[in-house]
């Protein structure tokens, strides 16, 4: 099932997409919401950022191809940082390069979307609460990130998070092409199986520090081919299974 959150007039909800059908949910489906009578023709509204987190909790250097590109070895733990979810933008909005920077870039990955609460969760149970799966954008400010020994100014800026355009919620993530082209150009053209944690373990590790709330997402790392996003430019993050999410690039005002 996609699931998305549209807007019309002002008026914003969750929605399960059926062809050119959208039938709206009667409350949160991370609560447990079901489908309700109304529907109407999605191509009509607006899609909107499909997740509302209480955090995004990222991983580095989890493809060694990129690992390399930036000249870092492969840790032998996840490395998790974490964006803030003033960050978040959703399908159409646009990256906006701040001033404080000289070189920001695009890291397709995928998204996993958390569907309850847990803490502690062992590997082998890990799976059971993921809600399903988006695309998403890790945008960084490369030369902030080089020169400082946080990631979190150079990761969090406001819009350095495009998500979307929904959440899949049937999809097996393990073996999934991840790209993002920018222009037209192909930029990254990498497969989820090169992870070198995978998502089962990346969740069980994560939620051994953190309590994982519903809506909360996982950018599970970058393939290589990470590379510049300047004021004009247009991204697209494909993910096999899910879609495409697209969007602009503007310089800061
Ligand atoms: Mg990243």
């Amino acid at each position: 099932m996609r699931v998305a959150v549209l807007e019309k007039n002002g008026d914003r909800g969750w929605f399960a997409l059926e062809g050119d059908r959208a039938r709206r949910f009667d409350g949160d489906p991370f609560a447990g919401a079901r489908l309700g009578s109304i529907e109407i023709a999605w191509s009509s509204a607006d899609l909107r950022a499909p997740v509302r987190p209480s955090k995004i909790v990222c991983v580095g250097r989890n493809y060694a191809a990129h690992a390399k590109e930036l000249g870092n070895e492969v840790p032998a733990e996840p490395l998790l940082f974490l964006k803030p979810p003033s960050s978040i933008i959703g399908p159409g909005e646009a990256v906006v390069v701040p001033k404080e920077s000289e070189r920001v870039e695009h890291e397709a990955e995928l998204g996993v979307v958390i569907g309850r609460r847990v803490r502690r969760v062992a590997r082998e149970q890990a799976m059971s609460v993921v809600y399903g799966y988006t695309c998403a954008c890790d945008v960084t400010a490369r030369d902030i990130q080089k020169r400082e020994v946080q990631f979190t100014r150079a990761k969090s800026f406001d819009t350095f998070c495009p998500v979307g355009p929904w959440i899949e919620t049937d999809l097996d993530p393990s073996d999934l092409a991840v790209r993002c082209t920018v222009d037209g150009a192909v930029r990254q053209d990498g497969r989820t199986k090169q992870m070198i944690f995978d998502i089962p373990t990346l969740i069980a590790f994560a939620s051994s520090v953190m309590t994982l709330e519903p809506g909360d997402i996982l950018l599970t790392g970058t393939p290589s081919g990470v590379g510049p996003l300047v004021a004009g430019n247009r991204a697209v993050i494909a993910i096999e299974g899910i879609g495409e999410l697209g969007v602009g690039v503007v310089g800061s005002s």
